[in-house]
């Protein structure tokens, strides 16, 4: 160094202290350094240890400081003084709070708790919360899954035990092709940017397959505009040419998916398309060293995908026949798919090409010896490194379950799950159908629920239906409208509830969902169901409790508001029984705990829980002389126990020894050994057992030890999805439990055990030459639905919302910078600005979601750009599909899972006069909190 430079300090001390927690910005759950200073939050940075984000930190990550210090926090518990939805309340205290939700509730536990319906957003407590709701009694309970991607995860469980995301992710050291299939942009956040920073750096290849080409599709190396709701088709289509190519790894569908078990074909049997089992209920297969009939799982079998089984004069033929007879009809080739779309077949049969090419001929292999189930040692791990990942975009449609399921089955054929260079699950992921609990519903007033409220149901018998057919859940959830409804159906429970079908209800309770805006579908009417009255003049939904820790716009229609922390203010546990932050080659689980106290008169809602349950006498959340269980969430954290040995959190658990891993009992020291440690705990698997899980015997007993499962448990992947044809069964009029007439066809269409593709329903109700255009809503990186647009800094990111037009579309109604468009749907009409963006589906227009704010809420200015340009496109998206011609009306959900079906909207678009706000303009609410500065600026410490 030149001796005349000033030296530098490259590395200031920026704090007094750093406190170690998880990030909440999204649902990402990264590790974050809090830098105080002087007591006060000085600056976040990422933790370099955390294995979610190894030190990366988002936008949104780093602008947690405004969202602690937000001006949109509530401030104390608010009782509604003024009509609903003025957002006129006044404040009282926790104790009449507490009192207040004491007497509404336990009258309701006496004598039907199903008329509390008790719905969560985007919390990440569910194992906790359905708990409580389990307590309490009530079939009413779900999180927010419905109306996310539970097509993703419902197809991913029951096909091979785990989809994308929490469940599993691409093997990003080893693939050399990724294919992505449309996501949310702030979902798998960082995680995501990561990975396709290091397969970049390695020269892999990037495939984007989405309308709309921003975020990570603008970085892919090709990208295919698909028009919306034909992903399924399109994977179809790949399917259908690497079948008709012989591009196929038949020894991995052989040996570890149910391709190779043997289907009854009889038709005269109740069985017809269910796997022929032997006495013990084990599916057969046929044993190539014997040639004859043999359990699945039989020691050194060696199952045989092409013979086909004699019996009762009837040919019993393999999954495997049956695939390829449904994947090599002539609909599902290139050229046939390739005008709905809107890619070509040449492209289509490349990008098939593409995948058998680096599948098999740049297959790659780790010198790593295993065991299987069936005894079979293997000398090294054989790869295919072609990897995925999907969620939301090709999930929320009316035809999302099975495309998810298609592309489930795509990555199989390629014997691309759980092998090097393919995708890989999370430990305690995969976890079959039949590992997780079936949905419950048995109401006894003044008791606890009989079992967990969702679940996944092997067949009619396991539906959640009264004796006289009719719903037992608000929200229809596992009624033969959607079977399959794994996490219930929180879209419909206010509509379900204001018309009184199945029944009314008597208090609704719900926690960070903003269901009066941007988290419902028909936002309009929804504001309107939770104000209506009946002829008496009393709400038709008489009460709602709503907990929250900002502002939003739906605490205005509650009457009664339990104010919740924010993240750095709370106990939060991010446990292995909900869902999990582990990655492939790791365990892990985490915390949040409060790094700062609030300066308010706020709870955190899960210890609120704790108090209120103890005040109803709940199961599990008092002791047997009565008492308070828990003082608190960090008390239930810590001594809860779900199963002998297992509880909220796998780490630092107590042992004979001292503490260990996974089981064992609680310990009073664990969340500061979770703080010590960063906030977070985690355990390597083993190297013979981080690929081929289910199968692998490595990995079975490594994850009885940590207490995954408490025996071994290997299961085949199933692109023959039984419980689906045990439903379709019923349609054809099999078995106890039959569908309602209406209904039948619909079963019989959607439920097929092998993926389908069907058009969107809706489709088939409306105009689709007058309503011509298909409208989508994304979110962006730099925010988490509602919460970050109202962060002063993330607003300067994403501070008003325009719709983005195609080419085509732009050119055609002359558009020019400056203009606006009214938009129209078979249910609603918005006039809002426009936007040229050429890198777009040509048929598709698009908006980022919920940046349009309603005047009054989050302490944001009524003249800000949110509130007067942002619109929400949930005006124009109805809960109800348009009536059929019988004057029945559906719920506008997938008919297999009651997945939100948000991308079947379609559109009409002109070019109209510039009003001077976007419409419509929903009138003010009163804000409960005062409004923010217009300038907000400070200084921690000096
Ligand atoms: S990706 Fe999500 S969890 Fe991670 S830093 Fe960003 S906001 Fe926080």
């Amino acid at each position: 160094m030149p001796k005349d430079q000033p030296i530098l300090d490259t590395s200031p001390k920026v704090s007094d202290e750093v406190r170690q927690t998880t990030c909440y910005m999204c649902a990402c759950r990264c590790g974050i350094n809090v830098h105080m200073k002087e007591g006060k939050v000085a600056y976040i940075e990422g933790n370099k240890d955390h294995p979610v984000n190894q030190g990366v930190l988002c936008a949104k990550g780093s602008a947690g400081i405004m969202q602690v210090n937000a001006p949109s926090r509530l401030k104390t518990p608010l009782k509604r003084v003024g009509p609903r939805g003025s957002g006129e309340f006044e404040e009282i205290s926790w104790e009449e709070a507490l009192t207040i939700a004491t007497d509404w509730l336990a009258p309701v536990r006496e004598e039907d708790p199903s008329k509390l319906a008790f719905f969560t957003g985007r919390d990440q407590s569910q194992s906790f919360t359905s708990l409580w709701a389990q307590g309490f009694g009530t079939p009413n309970y779900a999180a927010h899954g419905g109306f996310c991607s539970v097509n993703m995860a419902a197809a991913g469980i029951y096909t091979m035990g785990g989809a994308f995301w929490e469940f599993g992710q691409p093997d990003w050291d080893h693939t050399k092709m990724f294919v992505l299939f449309g996501v949310a942009e702030d979902h798998d956040s960082n995680p995501i940017k990561m990975g396709i920073g290091k397969i970049k750096e390695r020269g892999a290849r990037m495939v984007g397959v989405n309308p709309i080409r921003t975020g990570y599709n603008a970085v892919a190396d090709d990208w295919f505009g698909i028009t919306p709701g034909t992903d399924g088709l399109l994977i179809m289509a790949l399917i259908h040419e690497l079948f008709k190519a012989g591009k196929l790894d038949l020894d991995y569908l052989a040996r570890f998916t149910n391709a190779s078990c043997i289907v009854n074909e009889d038709p005269s049997s109740d069985e017809n398309g269910l796997l022929l089992c032997d006495d013990d209920g084990q599916p057969q297969v046929i044993d190539r060293n014997t040639g004859h009939l043999a359990p699945w799982n039989g020691k050194g079998v060696e199952p045989d995908l092409g013979t086909t089984y004699r019996h009762a004069g009837v040919t019993h033929r393999p999954v495997f026949h049956l695939m390829a007879d449904r994947f090599l009809d002539p609909q599902y080739a290139p050229e046939n798919v390739a005008e709905a779309t809107g890619i070509s077949a040449d492209r289509i049969k490349q990008l098939a090409a593409d995948m058998a090419h680096v599948a098999f001929e740049e297959a790659i292999e780790l010198d790593r010896p295993w065991t299987d189930f069936r005894g079979k040692k293997h000398a090294t791990m054989v790869g295919r490194p072609v990897s995925m990942h999907a969620m939301r975009g090709i999930s929320a449609h009316s035809n999302g379950f099975q495309t998810c399921r298609a592309l489930h089955t795509l990555q199989i054929i390629l014997g691309a799950v759980e092998t090097p260079g393919g995708m890989r699950f999370k430990p305690p992921y995969p976890k079959p159908a039949t590992a997780h609990p079936k949905p419950h519903g048995k109401v006894t007033p003044g008791e606890a629920l009989n079992g967990p409220h969702l679940g996944y149901p092997h067949g009619p018998e396991d539906l959640m239906l009264k004796d006289d057919g009719s719903a037992i859940r608000i929200d229809k959830a596992f009624t033969w409208e959607n079977p399959l409804s794994a996490h219930g159906m929180m879209h419909m429970v206010i509509s379900n509830a204001h018309a009184g079908d199945p029944y009314k209800i008597d208090t609704l309770f719900m926690y960070m969902a903003n269901m009066s805006w941007n988290s419902s579908m028909n936002s309009t009417g929804v504001m309107e169901m939770l104000t209506d009255t009946d002829e008496d003049g009393e709400y038709v939904i008489p009460r709602i409790i709503y907990s929250d820790a900002y502002s939003s716009e739906m605490v205005a229609f509650a009457d009664l508001i339990l104010p919740d922390t924010t993240y750095l203010e709370r106990h939060d546990c991010i446990s292995l029984l909900d869902r999990p932050i582990c990655e492939a080659d790791a365990v892990a689980d985490a915390i949040r705990w409060p790094v700062i106290e609030p300066d308010r008169d706020v709870r955190g809602f899960q210890s609120v829980l704790c108090d209120l349950g103890a005040r109803l006498n709940l199961p599990g959340f008092v002791n047997d002389d009565g008492s308070q269980k828990y003082e608190d969430y960090a008390d239930y954290i810590t001594n809860h126990i779900r199963r002998p040995g297992i509880g909220p959190l796998a780490g630092w658990r107590m042992g004979e020894k001292g503490t260990q891993d996974g089981r064992g009992e609680p310990n009073e020291g664990q969340i500061d050994s979770y703080i010590s440690n960063g906030g977070f705990w985690h355990a390597e698997v083993p190297k013979d057992a981080a690929y081929y899980k289910p199968f692998n015997m490595g990995y079975q007993d490594w994850a009885v030890e940590m207490g995954f499962f408490d025996s071994v448990q290997p299961y085949i992947f199933t692109p023959y999805v039984e419980p689906l044809r045990r439903m379709q069964l019923a349609a054809e009029g099999h078995g106890r439990v039959q569908p309602p007439d209406h209904l039948r066809d619909q079963v019989k269409d959607t439920m097929d055990p092998l993926p389908i593709w069907y058009a969107p329903l809706s489709d088939n109700r409306i105009d689709t030459d007058e309503f011509n255009v298909h409208a989508l809503t994304q979110r962006p990186m730099a925010m988490y639905h509602s919460w970050g647009s109202q962060n002063a800094w993330l607003r300067q990111l994403h501070g008003r919302n325009p719709l983005y037009v195609p080419t085509k579309i732009w050119e055609q109604h002359g558009f020019e910078e400056g203009s606006w468009a009214k938009v129209t749907s078979p249910s609603g009409v918005i006039t809002v600005p426009v936007m040229h963006m050429a890198a777009l589906n040509e048929n598709t227009v698009w908006t980022w979601n919920a940046i349009g704010k309603r005047k009054g809420a989050w302490a944001l200015d009524e003249k800000a750009p949110e509130a007067t340009e942002g619109f929400l496109l949930n005006h124009l998206i109805h809960e109800l599909l348009p009536e059929q011609t019988d004057g029945m009306r559906w719920s506008n959900s997938d008919p297999v899972t009651g997945q939100a079906a948000w991308f079947d909207l379609r559109v009409k678009i002109e070019k109209v006069a510039a009003p001077a706000e976007a419409q419509p303009v929903t009138p003010p609410q009163k804000s409960p909190v005062p409004k923010g500065p217009s300038k907000l600026a400070w200084k921690v410490g000096k």
